[in-house]
């Protein structure tokens, strides 16, 4: 249902939490977030409300990092429990990816992911992008084309956004259908579903294309399409005031 996701000099933790309470006006059943730090990627997720997360955070604290993606969830596959919860990762616990949407063909790419020897821990549609892009990942070493390679097998309408423990200064996002939003700050940048969730950071926003990828890094952010190709961009200003 929300979408956040950072990389700059930031503590991720609280950046991605914060958006998310910016976010909670859109409802959801549970919440999630994800850290890369120490070469390795940390994760917690709670059904119910924020503070149930956060409480979670205070009485087990991730290690501190400055990329970072969270979640909150409306679930429509699978019940709203902790395992059901954004971030899923891969098997290895190198991926995490969070999502907005429905995967239509997920059933057929667990199927396929279970023979190949994934074990799927939830019932969501959104484990198999965790499990694929760990595979794209591992064949091609590069995040984006990762993504990329993945979105062109879903079918649905679904925003994406992952970290990946071998890329930590990278954080990638894919759009089709549901709106995703890039904000460009200063030697940090954001991706969120609503620009409520960075407005306190930057003004600078991308609106992101249907079926496009972005590549979000602290220098920077590169969008392309599913195939590779380099995609046009409009920057825009967001001058609307915020609200407290
Ligand atoms: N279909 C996904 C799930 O049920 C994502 C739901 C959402 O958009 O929050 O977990």
């Amino acid at each position: 249902c929300g979408i956040v996701g950072y990389v700059g000099g930031q503590s991720a933790q609280d950046v991605v939490v914060a958006g998310l309470k910016r976010l909670e006006y859109r409802g959801y059943d549970s919440a999630g977030l994800a850290v890369l730090a120490d070469g390795g990627l940390a994760a917690v997720k709670k059904a119910g409300k924020l503070v149930n997360l956060e409480k979670a955070l205070v009485e087990a604290p991730l290690p501190a990092g400055t990329t970072g993606i969270g979640h909150t969830r409306w679930a429509t596959h699978g019940a709203p429990t902790d395992s059901n919860a954004h971030p899923h990762l891969d098997n290895a616990g190198r991926v995490a990816v969070v999502h907005n949407g429905i995967i239509e063909n997920f059933a057929a790419l667990r199927a396929e992911l279970a023979e190949r020897g994934h074990e799927l821990a939830s019932d969501t549609d959104t484990e198999v992008v965790a499990h694929l892009l760990a595979e794209a990942y591992s064949a091609c070493a590069d995040p984006a084309e990762a993504m990329r390679q993945v979105c062109r097998r879903l079918e649905g309408a679904f925003t994406l956004v992952a970290v990946h423990a071998d890329a930590p200064g990278t954080v990638v996002g894919a759009r089709r259908n549901s709106p995703l939003v890039v904000g460009v700050g200063e030697d940090e940048s954001f991706l969120a579903s609503d620009v409520s969730a960075f407005i306190a950071h930057t003004r600078s926003a991308i609106e992101l294309g249907q079926d496009q990828v972005v590549e979000l890094r602290r220098e920077g952010v590169t969008v392309t399409d599913f195939d590779g190709r380099p995609a046009e961009v409009r920057k825009y200003h967001v001058d609307w005031d915020v609200s407290a």
